[in-house]
């Protein structure tokens, strides 16, 4: 299948062509860029015979099967309505939109249309979290109370741009971050939060949107979520903790785009290592919308999915924003 490229972005260049050309039979034929010069280097840089700064020029060429959607994250919305009202499968970055509106929208009419549309959440994709996934499921910590997420990181400086200084490209930590930490909520223990406290800040980096944001959900189930994004820690590391009621679970240093990191299982019978797989986490995914892209299985993150992840997000910044606990309306 042919793609294109919309969006000559870092997670493109640096993740996403590997993980298309990964894919046998695949390869990225058209980039898309706002920007006459960076297209043009972007081609050559990275050999894609086509390049322009008109996404309907990409969008007509029949022999485009699908689009990935990189670009800053106030755009995502119409690029992907395009693409879909053009027939072509989508796998869209995180935050699907701006609003929980235009996420919905995009996903209704990927449906309406049949063509398959898949959310970039890659964390789902490690083996470390599919093998945190699989000892809850199989009932290793018994039932499980709680889960901490430590996700505080240091912003490398290529990164310092629109994410810092931009609401209106979508920028701060809770539409950067938090997305990924409710997917990965989601994913771990299988139900949707329901309700968010929260409290958010710049520390440094932000300007004019938040850098660090700190919150606790409730779980339909009774368990308690923390979790914890930041721009601005060099030192404090990554991981996840879950805990039950027969053991628990620290996975250290696996909130990451690697497939690294550390899993201990903590029972009254003492502490064991965890093996897990170490695929890369974004051919992992595009696999997965490959298959689903053919009629095999689901995008390892759907639409749905993206657009669930955005409303804890949103409601992450509400209750951050007025102090009051938010009850999350996923939409309907
Ligand atoms: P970048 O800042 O690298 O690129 C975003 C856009 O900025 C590009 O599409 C490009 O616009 C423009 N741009 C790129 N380089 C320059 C430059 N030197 N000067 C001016 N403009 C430039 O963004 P990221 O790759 O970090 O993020 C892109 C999207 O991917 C976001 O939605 C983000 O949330 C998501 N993302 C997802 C990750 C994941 O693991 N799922 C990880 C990282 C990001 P144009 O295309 O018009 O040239």
């Amino acid at each position: 299948m042919h793609w294109a490229f919309v969006g000559a972005s870092t997670i493109a260049a640096q993740h996403m062509l590997n993980a298309v050309r990964r894919q046998p039979g695949h390869s990225v034929t058209w980039i898309v860029s706002n920007s006459p010069d960076r297209v043009q280097t972007w081609a050559a840089e990275h050999d894609i015979p086509n390049a322009t700064t008109d996404l309907q020029q990409a969008l007509t060429d029949a022999s485009v099967g699908a689009v990935y959607i990189s670009s800053t994250n106030e755009k995502h919305h119409a690029q992907a309505m395009a693409a879909i009202a053009a027939g072509k499968h989508v796998l869209c970055e995180k935050p699907l939109g701006m609003t929980q509106d235009e996420a919905v929208e995009m996903v209704r009419a990927a449906q309406d249309t049949g063509v398959t549309f898949g959310t970039n959440h890659h964390l789902r994709c490690s083996g470390s979290h599919r093998a945190v996934r699989e000892l809850i499921a199989s009932g290793r910590i018994g039932k499980v109370l709680s889960l901490r997420i430590h996700h505080a990181v240091h912003l490398p400086d290529n990164l310092q741009g629109w994410r810092i200084n931009s609401a209106d490209a979508g920028g701060g930590v809770i539409p950067d971050i938090v997305v990924h930490d409710a997917d990965v909520t989601r994913f771990l223990l299988q139900e949707d939060p329901a309700s968010v406290v929260a409290q958010m800040t710049s520390s440094g980096m932000g300007q004019g949107v938040e850098d660090s944001c700190m919150s606790v959900w409730t779980m339909p189930s009774g368990a308690m979520v923390m979790t914890h994004e930041s721009f601005t820690h060099p030192f404090a590391g990554s991981g996840l903790e879950v805990h039950g009621t027969e053991g628990s679970i620290f996975a250290k240093g696996v909130m990451t785009q690697r497939p690294v990191g550390e899993i201990a299982l903590v029972t009254e019978a003492g502490s064991e290592d965890v093996p897990f797989s170490d695929q890369d986490l974004y051919v992992q995914g595009v696999s997965d919308f490959v298959a689903a892209a053919s009629g095999q299985g689901r995008p390892a993150a759907d639409g749905p999915d993206g657009v669930k992840s955005l409303s804890v997000a949103l409601s992450v910044r509400e209750a951050a924003a007025t102090g009051q606990r938010v009850n999350i309306n996923y939409g309907g």
